[in-house]
């Protein structure tokens, strides 16, 4: 997908602070941190969304889940943090490439849902 923005950050076409990588996935800091902590961890390889996810994503998106506590504990969050991954219209999905949000910090992040 060489017009999305997360296939190009991993392509190093765009700068992003990377905070991790290995075969399958990348982490790096949310352009506009809503917490002191807010790192995305995405699948090196173009995933739409979980709406798009197949058998064959299994091992890069289980490999997201595997690395979150590490990236969250190296990066500021050594209690815990939140994990986050919107879907779609109704998720709020902004950027069409699966990423996952770890936000954290030394205090909690507060209620999971708030209108
Ligand atoms: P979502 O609403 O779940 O699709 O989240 C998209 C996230 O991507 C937002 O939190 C943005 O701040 C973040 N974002 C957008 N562009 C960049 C970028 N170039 N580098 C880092 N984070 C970005
Ligand atoms: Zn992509």
């Amino acid at each position: 997908m060489s017009d999305c923005l997360f296939c190009r950050i991993v392509k190093g076409e765009i700068p992003a602070a990377k905070v991790y990588e290995d075969d399958e996935v990348l982490a790096f800091k949310d352009i506009h941190p809503q917490r002191p902590v807010h790192i995305l961890v995405i699948p090196k390889k173009h995933i739409t969304s979980l709406a798009h996810a197949t058998e064959a994503d299994t091992s890069a998106l289980g490999r997201m889940l595997v690395v979150a506590n590490q990236i969250a504990v190296d990066q500021g969050s050594p209690d815990g943090f939140r994990s986050i991954i919107n879907t779609g219209h109704v998720g709020g999905q902004e950027v069409m490439h699966v990423h996952m949000h770890i936000v954290g910090g030394p205090e909690p992040v507060g209620p999971m849902l708030k209108r």
